[in-house]
């Protein structure tokens, strides 16, 4: 194919900016599932490929599971994603007033309701160690696993490679780590990508830990034809201007929780707005003691008003799902 730019995806340029020149040879408006097919192994690690790539015709759906963690699908759920991992000990739902519903509340209820969708990929992303997003993921895994759907996960190389890592508790869960980590057991580090399914996603910094060591991360996502933003957990740091200007994302998964571990709803606006997302859901609050409560999503709609007034902001209640388009 040939490097092609047409008026209609200048036209996409939200905000007045100019998105850099994105085709360079083998992909125009089909996003991921056409840069997937088409292009080389070597084209596909370019990052100027994924970072200038315009986007028009994306729709996924999204549904926050409490806390930090998100259920972000296509609308035939052929592929599934999991932002974090903490399901059926969540503890997100209760301030909201909101019964976890079966699918939600137990590892075989999950992995039953993921069975039932009949998913090409089911990819779960780890940001990091901490109980609230990894509080069920070996178990997660392998309830998927043994109901023989496709799933994949991959975090940080280190932390998913290493002995000093989740190695051990891999194996301890009955998981083999080179068969359910992808690129061979190797995750990837900044800078680097996963695939799985029709599913791409690059790590990306975040300002946190992990308690076993490696650096905390976020993820870029592509699923539906639509990026993602998963800050993960994090402070405000001013490399998501970098995030904003190298990746392009349309939706924004930003936590706002405040409190002694991130940043609250000032400065995930101020996030939202450096990123550049034309979407965002504040996610990561009202799931413990110490974090903001379920005022939260209100305040960080408040504050994005004032910082980026374009910006499409959902607040919801765990187990609430939208549609989001591009
Ligand atoms: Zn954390």
């Amino acid at each position: 194919m040939d490097s092609q730019t047409t008026p209609k995806e200048q036209e996409l340029d939200d905000g007045g900016r100019r998105r850099r020149d994105f085709v360079r040879g083998g992909f125009s408006l089909g996003g991921a599932i056409a840069l997937a097919s088409t292009a080389s192994a070597a084209q596909k690690d370019d990052h100027r490929m994924t970072a200038a790539r315009a986007r028009t015709g994306g729709k996924l759906l999204v549904r926050w599971l409490g806390g930090g963690v998100t259920e972000i699908a296509t609308p035939d759920y052929k592929q599934i994603a999991y932002g974090d991992a903490w399901i059926w000990n969540n503890a997100g739902w209760e301030r909201f007033g909101v019964k976890k519903p079966p699918e939600y509340a137990s590892a075989k209820g999950f992995a039953t309701y993921v069975a039932s969708k009949k998913p090409d990929a089911v990819f779960v992303l780890l940001t990091h160690d901490h109980g609230d997003h990894m509080g069920d993921y070996f178990e997660m895994l392998k309830a998927l696993s043994d109901a023989g759907l496709p799933v994949k996960t991959t975090g940080q190389s280190d932390m998913m490679r290493s002995d000093l890592g989740l190695v051990p508790k891999f194996r301890k869960a009955g998981l083999e780590p080179s068969k359910i980590v992808v690129n061979g057991g190797a995750g990837m580090n900044f800078g680097g990508v996963s695939r799985h399914g029709e599913m791409v996603a690059h790590l990306i910094p975040a300002l946190h830990s992990n308690l076993c060591c490696y650096p905390a991360a976020g993820f870029i996502l592509d699923i539906g034809g639509v990026r993602v933003y998963l800050s993960g957990d994090t402070d405000l740091f001013g490399d998501m201007r970098l995030i904003g200007e190298r990746y392009k994302p349309d939706l924004g998964v930003v936590c706002v929780g405040g409190g002694p571990f991130t940043m609250g709803p000032p400065d995930a606006a101020q996030a939202s707005a450096w990123v550049g997302v034309s979407h965002a859901i504040p996610v990561h609050y009202a799931h413990n003691g110490l974090v903001l409560g379920v005022e939260a999503g209100e305040q960080y709609r408040q504050a994005a008003s004032h910082v980026a007034p374009s910006l499409q902001v959902s607040v919801m209640k765990p187990g609430e799902q939208r549609l989001i388009t591009v």
